[in-house]
């Protein structure tokens, strides 16, 4: 995982819990680096393990702070690359330029970055639906970072979360219901 997570992560308990909560987030986790470069690699096992210390500190089901993460990092990667969500006018559009365009351009940026794979399905005006494959598993983070853009563009949705590699299928079924019709596909 990218240092630039963990950094997020970072800023995130910072602001909602202050510093002192982070270190000892630090202290508590063991065998930790602690300081984070954001185009260096870390083990995945190493941010899961900060994230479980802080569930617990929180006392917050794991779910509900990973998916608190994901809003938060999407609003942190909207301020750092402000170019991706400036290129796509409402929240239908950039969700789907995230295969295309975003995870093309990050793979430029940052060597190797392992990010997961989308397919995406329009066959529903009201939805989009994104399938998720990832061997990371980490579909309430994606989850989460949908939510965030969709408050960016202030769009109100629902996410159907049925299909689940969590309950044994092969990818995730992420259905993105548009509540106010603007983001209807035009047929
Ligand atoms: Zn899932």
């Amino acid at each position: 995982m990218k240092g630039v997570i963990f950094n997020v992560l970072e800023e995130m308990v910072v602001q909602q819990c202050g510093i002192q909560v982070w270190n000892e987030v630090l202290d508590e986790t063991g065998d930790v680096d602690g300081i984070y470069t954001s185009g260096d690699s870390y083990p995945d096992e190493e941010l899961f393990a900060l994230v479980e210390t802080v569930c617990a500190k929180l006392d917050q089901p794991m779910a509900t702070v990973v998916q608190a993460f994901g809003v938060f990092l999407f609003d942190q990667l909207a301020a750092r690359y402000p170019m991706f969500v400036e290129n796509e006018h409402n929240l239908r559009d950039f969700l789907k330029s995230v295969e295309s365009v975003i995870h093309i351009e990050v793979k430029k940026l940052y060597d190797s970055p392992n990010l997961p794979n989308f397919t995406y399905d329009e066959s529903d005006a009201d939805t989009l639906l994104m399938q998720y494959r990832s061997p990371r598993k980490l579909c309430i983070l994606a989850e989460g970072l949908i939510r965030g853009a969709a408050a960016y563009y202030d769009t109100e949705i629902e996410i159907g979360h049925d299909v689940c590699m969590h309950k044994g299928a092969d990818h995730c079924d992420l259905k993105v219901r548009f509540l106010d019709g603007q983001n209807n596909k035009s047929l």
